[in-house]
This record gives structure tokens, C-alpha cells and sequence, in this order.
């Protein structure tokens, strides 16, 4: 079995990163970046995250675990001193799988120019860098409202417990191929509406925003990547058809790890 590791590149990290990568080879499994069957992300949720996106062209083929170094961890939910289990897990081989949910990104520029795809394991979000907010939100091609405020998340279900927690989005579990729309301080008025509660959208169901003012740029997230869009013609998003795949060695229920990370941690 292929393995290679992502670090976040702090000391911490990086020691364990060796510890494993030598303690793996010992047990006859090959370190290979370009080509592995497992990536292990040691870090925060910030490296898995950058873990997924390097790895995202072979999610059928590549199966990720997380070992957090710094305190909460979402994605990352293995221990420092765990280190010795999670490797005996590992080269024990071969191990189950859970997959989860991911979001599918175009952005279509005005003419004729290609869409740019991405998918998302948290959230793509839209903003704006110079004032409001102004687009048409459709769903399933049909028009739903006019969105004016400071930008609108959509969030996978395992995202839901980021960005989307703290615009006050619910939490979905991860089995559920669906995503989320919540808005950032919409304007409500007697002139501007809108309907003001997160969406949940099952898998069959898309979401289009097409900005106003063409003219306008935009700040489009996708996960911890920001760019700037000049000339956007609208925001396609819907459930992708690709998912990503957890190595499980043993049961972490979402609802436990909910529960670890927002309300207590015994493990700590
Ligand atoms: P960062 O360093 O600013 O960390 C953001 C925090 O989000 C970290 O504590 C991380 O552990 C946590 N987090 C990430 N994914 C999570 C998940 N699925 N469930 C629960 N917590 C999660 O940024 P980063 O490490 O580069 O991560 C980027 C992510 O930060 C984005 O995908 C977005 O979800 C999140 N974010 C959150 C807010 C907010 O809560 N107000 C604002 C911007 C971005």
C-alpha cells in the first residue's frame, strides 16, 4: 500500500510526520506522493482541508485520515499520542471506508469563456470587495429571490459545522447528499426581501446567483481559497456526484464529534 502524509509544517507536525513516515516504511508500505492509496493530514482542519484539494483529481483511488496537532479538530480527529495505534490501524490494511458529501462549483464568466469548476469539502462562499452583494438566487432554473447583503455560504454537510454554524445554518449530517444556502446580513425591508432562513437543497435540486452588476467583482471562497471574479455571469452550485472517502479504523460518530468539538472534549 502507498501512504504520503501532508503536514502543516509546524515542528509538532513535522516530527510526528517522520515518526509515522519511517514507522509506515517499517512496516513495508511505501511512501508515495503522487499515487497514494491513503493521505494522512497532520495539522488542523486547514491541512486536511489542503490535504483534500492536492488529492482531489483521485478521490475514487485515495482515502484520507486526519491527526490534529493543535486543539479543535474536526476533520482531524486523531491524537498525537495516538500515534503508534493509528499506524498499526494503517498497516493492517485493508480498511473500511465512510464518504461524505462534496460541492460542485462553476463559475461562469460573461461571453464565451469556459466555466472554472471546483468542488468544495466545506463551503464555497461569495462576497463582494467593494459593497453590497445584488443577485438573482434560482433554484432549479427557477427564480427565487433577490438577494442584497453581504454575501450568501453554501456548505456541504460536513462543512455545516464550520462557516455555515456560525452564520447560523443548521448542522446536517454527513449522510445526507445535500448542501446548504445561508445568507450574510441580507437587507430586509418593505423594498428588499428575502426569505431570510438557511435552504437546505437535496442533491437533485442546483442553485444559481447571477450578480446584478456585471461590473462588480466578487470574493469567491472555496474552502480556505479565496479569489477575486471580475465579469461574472452567475454561481452554479449543486451536490457533486464525487465524494470523499474517510479511512475508518474505528467508530467517531458525527454526532459524538459534534459533540466533542463544540459542547465538551473528555479525550482532552
Ligand atoms: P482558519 O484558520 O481561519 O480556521 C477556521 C476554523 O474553522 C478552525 O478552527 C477550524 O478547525 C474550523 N473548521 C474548519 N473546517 C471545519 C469543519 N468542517 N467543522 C468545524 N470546524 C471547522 O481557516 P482554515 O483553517 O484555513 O479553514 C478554512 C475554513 O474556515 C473555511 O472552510 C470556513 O469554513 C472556515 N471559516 C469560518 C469562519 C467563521 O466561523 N466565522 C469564517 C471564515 C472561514
Amino acid at each position: 500500500m502507498r501512504f504520503a502524509i501532508t503536514s502543516k509544517g509546524d515542528h509538532k507536525s513535522d516530527v510526528l510526520k517522520s515518526r509515522m513516515k519511517q514507522y509506515l516504511k517499517d512496516f513495508s508500505l511505501e511512501y508515495d506522493e503522487e499515487t497514494p492509496d491513503i493521505v494522512i493530514s497532520i495539522g488542523g482542519d486547514g491541512t486536511f482541508l489542503e490535504a483534500f484539494h492536492n488529492y482531489q483529481h483521485r478521490l475514487n483511488e485515495t482515502a484520507f485520515v486526519g491527526m490534529h496537532t493543535g486543539h479543535l479538530g474536526f476533520y482531524a480527529d486523531w491524537l498525537p499520542h495516538e500515534v503508534e495505534k493509528l499506524i498499526i490501524e494503517i498497516a493492517k490494511k485493508p480498511f473500511e471506508t465512510v464518504e461524505y458529501p462534496l460541492l460542485d462549483i462553476k463559475i461562469h464568466p460573461n461571453g464565451n469563456a469556459q466555466p472554472q469548476q471546483f468542488l468544495a469539502l466545506n463551503e464555497a462562499s461569495v462576497k463582494s470587495a467593494d459593497g453590497t452583494v445584488v443577485v438573482d438566487v434560482l433554484i432549479k432554473g427557477e427564480h427565487f429571490e433577490r438577494f442584497r447583503g453581504d454575501g450568501l455560504c453554501m456548505s456541504t454537510p460536513s462543512g455545516s459545522t464550520a462557516y455555515n454554524k456560525a452564520l447560523g445554518g443548521a448542522i446536517i449530517h454527513p449522510s445526507l447528499d445535500a448542501f446548504q444556502l445561508t445568507e450574510m446580513a441580507s437587507i430586509n425591508n418593505r423594498v428588499f426581501r428575502t426569505v431570510g432562513s438557511p435552504l437546505i437543497l437535496p442533491k437533485h435540486h442546483d442553485c444559481e446567483l447571477k450578480p446584478l452588476h456585471r461590473d462588480r467583482s466578487f470574493l469567491i471562497t472555496i474552502d480556505h481559497h479565496t479569489g477575486e471574479y471580475e465579469e461574472v455571469e452567475s454561481i452554479e452550485c449543486k451536490v457533486s456526484d464525487k465524494k470523499i472517502r474517510f479511512a475508518r479504523f474505528r467508530a467517531f460518530p458525527f454526532w459524538k464529534r459534534v459533540h466533542d468539538s463544540f459542547i465538551s472534549d473528555e479525550r482532552e
